[in-house]
């Protein structure tokens, strides 16, 4: 609270500034400076500054690693340009990249982490949550699901780590069934998985929906490795547990296989976490090859492509349950969005070991309470980097928001 206090007199002044039937002076973006970190995953954090004082800070994972240098690239784009035409911006860098690899990957992730600073930036200029900019909310608080790390009856601290999760309050856990160790598994390229595997995938299973309350739901993630052979019998084989969903028992590119999965079993099946844009979910929504989507928002083309995929989605009738593997900060801008969609189911939480790291990256504290987040009614995303703490994560020997050399 006495963080926010400190940059509110300026802010103030900008917004009154900004906020003038006819925006003089507008702002101008100065400066984009970049930062990456070790989390669960690879992450990279974008500042945008400008000539008013007014910095926004987006995330970007997992697709991010060699996203500086594509960053700086996009600099020409953005340094001199008024902050607020958000969609102007990001249209024109997509666009701009359509040799260079627009079309998902890194150069999406990447745009990503820009697309999000500049939502914060906004919403700071304005004097607004990012949900108010996204349409207004549906709901003020966001249910999330635990990515729990636990899975087995042979792990003696299994009971103790369940124990943990159901007191922090998670109405929803996931679970991973695939294991590339597992010893009944014969080659080690191919992925049909034998039947003895499959008897350890409903194990586990069975092991999970036993230790968990019985109104919480769970939800099961087999990554994408396994063939389709493997990827049918798991879901019909499981169809007793009603899971809340079966995670890629496919790999995702191929479309087709992933409906033929879906037509085969009343499980339902949830994909996306590794496609881009609307462009990659178009197929996946029409070709009815999914129940539930899970676009990752720090990875897909930002928040209000998001917003966009999920309206997609929502005249399919298929809800929304992203991916979310970053920090507090790339998390809350993902709440900003589940807030403002009306199709959203729930959001991801991925356990981390190092939980001091989650709960002190931002000054506002741990924002996950009782399995929720509850959307701040701060200007922006409404949460503030703790510098001290994220930077116990930064990967060495890269910059740290440091000031871009004008090449000369
Ligand atoms: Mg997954």
């Amino acid at each position: 609270m006495a963080a926010g206090l400190l940059w509110l007199p300026p802010l103030a002044a900008a917004v009154q500034a900004n906020t003038s039937p006819y925006r003089r002076p507008k702002l101008k973006i100065t400066d984009v400076r970049t930062a990456e970190v070790r989390g669960h995953g690879y992450q990279l954090h974008v500042r945008i500054y400008t000539d008013q004082g007014i910095v926004g800070h987006g995330e970007g994972t997992d697709a991010v690693q060699g996203g500086v240098p594509l960053v700086n690239g996009f600099r020409r784009f953005l340094v001199g340009q008024d902050p607020l035409n958000v969609d102007s911006l990001f249209e024109r860098i997509r666009t701009a990249g359509i040799f260079a690899g627009a079309q998902a990957g890194q150069y999406v992730s990447a745009l990503t982490a820009v697309e999000i600073a500049l939502w914060d930036l906004a919403g700071k200029a304005v004097g607004l949550p990012v949900y108010q900019l996204l349409g207004g909310k549906m709901r003020d608080r966001v249910r999330i699901y635990c990515d729990s790390q636990t899975n087995s009856p042979d792990d003696p601290t299994a009971k103790q780590k369940i124990q943990q999760i159901t007191d922090l309050g998670f109405t929803a856990v996931k679970i991973d069934i695939d294991d590339a160790r597992d010893p009944m598994r014969w080659d080690p390229v191919n992925w049909t998985a034998s039947n003895a595997e499959i008897d350890n995938m409903m194990r586990k299973i069975a092991f999970m929906r036993e230790s968990l309350p019985k109104r919480t739901d769970l939800a099961v993630d087999m990554h994408g490795r396994y063939d389709m052979t493997t990827g049918k019998r798991v879901a019909k084989e499981a169809e007793p547990f009603k899971l809340l969903f079966l995670e890629e028992p496919v790999p995702a590119e191929n479309v087709d296989a992933m409906r033929d999965v879906r037509e085969s079993t009343t499980t339902p099946i949830c994909c996306g976490e590794n496609l881009f844009l609307r462009h990659g979910f178009r197929e996946l929504l029409e070709k009815r090859a999914a129940d539930i989507i899970m676009p990752d928002i720090q990875k897909c083309g930002g928040l209000l492509e998001s917003r966009k995929i999920a309206d997609m989605a929502h005249t399919y009738y298929v809800p929304v349950a992203p991916h979310c593997v970053v920090s507090p900060i790339g998390t809350m801008a993902s709440c900003h969005v589940c807030a403002a969609i009306p199709n959203f189911l729930v959001l991801e939480w991925h356990w981390i070991q190092r939980l001091e790291l989650w709960r002190n990256f931002v000054k506002e504290g741990d924002i996950i309470q009782k399995g929720f987040v509850t959307l701040p009614e701060r200007p922006g995303l409404g949460v503030e980097m703790n510098e001290e703490a994220a930077r116990k994560a930064q990967v060495p020997g890269t910059p740290w928001f440091e000031p871009t050399k004008e090449r000369a």
